[in-house]
């Protein structure tokens, strides 16, 4: 798989290199690109933004250097199999299914915004030629794309066929959970006593049925109390 990210801020990228999405690097599972995009600009202040069309504050990303980054880096002929990746609050949710989706393919690249967004002729560009996704981390407003790329880079990654050692323990996780996509019961390790609090019995019994059948409801019972939108009507 082979990360590109376009950015004012490559130094973002920086932190790729740690822990697991490091060791994917390493083992040459993934390859990650970070550009500055005032590269692909041609001004003595390297200018990466204009007003606004019709009024209004703050500034909006030119797409002047966006087209010149995509002709470099893709060239202009259509390609349905690279992904760009476009963060952005309008965007649908990032969930994990989308997750799983882009960790089967073999190019992503991520476009960060920054001021007001990206003028919208630079995505409807992109969507003509690849498949684009503008995702939103979530329901509140950051100061760049970078946070949400590396956020997206890290749930992508981690389900890729060989970062994680032990692929079993990405079917028991939080949104791969059933066919629902509960969320995970709560996990313990040793002591088994600690500061006056102890693991729950029955995950010290042995007894796999049961086990499993406490993990299963403490899951149903947190996904009722956090996340009711997940559960199916029987549960
Ligand atoms: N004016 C935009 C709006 O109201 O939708 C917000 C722009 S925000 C200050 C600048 C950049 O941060 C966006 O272009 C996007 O790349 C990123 N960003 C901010 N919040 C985000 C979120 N919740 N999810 C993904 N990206 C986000």
């Amino acid at each position: 798989m082979r990360l590109d990210y376009l950015t004012i801020f490559p130094e973002y990228f920086d932190v790729l290199e740690i822990s697991l999405l490091g060791k994917a690097i390493t083992q040459g599972l993934v390859e990650v690109h970070a550009h500055d995009l005032r590269r692909w600009t041609h001004d003595r202040h390297r200018t990466v933004d204009d007003t606004p069309c019709g009024g209004g504050a703050g500034m909006v990303m030119k797409p002047d250097p966006w087209g010149e980054a995509f002709d470099e880096l893709l060239g202009t002929a259509p390609d349905p199999s690279i992904h760009v990746v476009v963060p952005t609050p309008s965007g649908v949710p990032f969930v994990q299914a989308e997750a799983e989706d882009l960790s089967g393919v073999e190019r992503i690249v991520f476009c960060c915004g920054r001021y007001e967004g990206i003028d919208r002729r630079v995505i409807d560009y992109a969507a003509a030629r690849w498949t684009v996704h503008e995702l939103s981390l979530g329901d509140y407003v950051l100061n760049g794309g970078e946070v949400a790329a590396l956020a997206v880079t890290e749930a992508v990654v981690r389900l890729v066929p060989g970062v994680i050692g032990n692929p079993e323990s990405l079917a028991e996780e939080s949104y791969s959970m059933g066919e629902e996509g509960l969320l995970e019961y709560p996990v313990y390790t040793r002591p088994v006593s600690w500061r006056g609090l102890d693991v729950p019995d029955v995950l010290m019994s042995g007894h796999h049925g049961r086990i499993a059948r406490w993990r299963h409801d403490e899951s149903v019972a947190l996904t009722r109390l956090r996340r009711p939108d997940l559960l199916g009507p029987e549960e």
